[in-house]
């Protein structure tokens, strides 16, 4: 789930598509489920490939997202395990779609329902499925999908097997849970610790270039740039 300021980004919503950026790849996002989580897809053109970046537990939206420039998922990158993240991997697994997780996040990528107990105390109606076949991400990995080169940076703090996907030819960060616009991921729920999240912050995410465009699990995106110079947590991580 979210950030430390739920009111922050549940209250934000991402109105405009992103489009097609400049240099003709296109990325474009939608705000999916209750947790007002944004899936991200990215494709070399039209009518071909796409990596989607996090599936909330509404395939139906990730389908129309797909569709808008009919498009097939080779390959769904979660950046961690919370339900708002992968409740919707297995539709997209369907798809044709390798499904891309860290296994320290298994615990919870794997018992999606014990999840929704533990957050709501109920299971809500609906379907949620743990993906029937996973590929483990390590930090350091580079994945070629869709044409795309794709840098996988491990970022545990939010969670264990946190992780955030660099595109270096576009300076694209898909920051997931752990950086947000005015905010950084929760470390209070199971697994979570603050340290590990200011560490990666410091060693991992910081070092990244200004101009790099966050675009991350919740909310508006941002840059590394603004970030550095007005994120409110950027004294833990100086
Ligand atoms: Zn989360
Ligand atoms: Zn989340």
């Amino acid at each position: 789930m979210g950030s430390t300021q739920p009111s922050v980004w549940s209250a934000i919503r991402v109105t405009e598509p992103a489009g097609v950026n400049l240099a003709g790849v296109i990325l474009d996002s939608e705000v999916l489920w209750f947790a007002a989580t944004n899936t991200w897809i990215v494709a070399p053109e039209r009518s071909g490939e796409a990596v989607v970046i996090d599936a909330p537990p509404d395939p139906g939206g990730i389908g129309r997202l797909l569709a808008r420039y009919d498009l097939t998922p080779v390959a769904l990158l979660l950046t961690h395990g919370h339900i708002d993240h992968m409740g919707g991997a297995e539709s997209v697994r369907k798809l044709g779609a390798g499904v891309f997780v860290h296994p320290d996040d298994d615990y919870l990528t794997m018992d999606p329902v014990a999840q929704m107990r533990g957050l709501f105390g109920m299971v809500p109606p609906g379907e949620y499925l743990p993906p029937t076949q996973t590929i483990g991400l390590r930090h350091g990995m580079e994945l070629r999908l869709a044409g795309v080169d794709f840098e996988v940076i491990h970022t545990p703090g939010h969670t264990p097997g946190h992780c955030c996907f660099l595109v270096r030819s576009e300076e694209w960060l898909f920051s997931g849970d752990q950086l947000f616009a005015g905010s950084i991921g929760r470390t209070d729920l199971p697994g979570g610790s603050f340290e590990q999240l200011a560490e990666s912050m410091r060693d991992r995410v910081m070092p990244l270039a200004d101009e790099t465009r966050v675009l991350p699990g919740h909310g508006p995106e941002t840059t590394i740039g603004t970030e550095r110079k007005t994120n409110p947590f950027r004294g833990e991580w100086a």
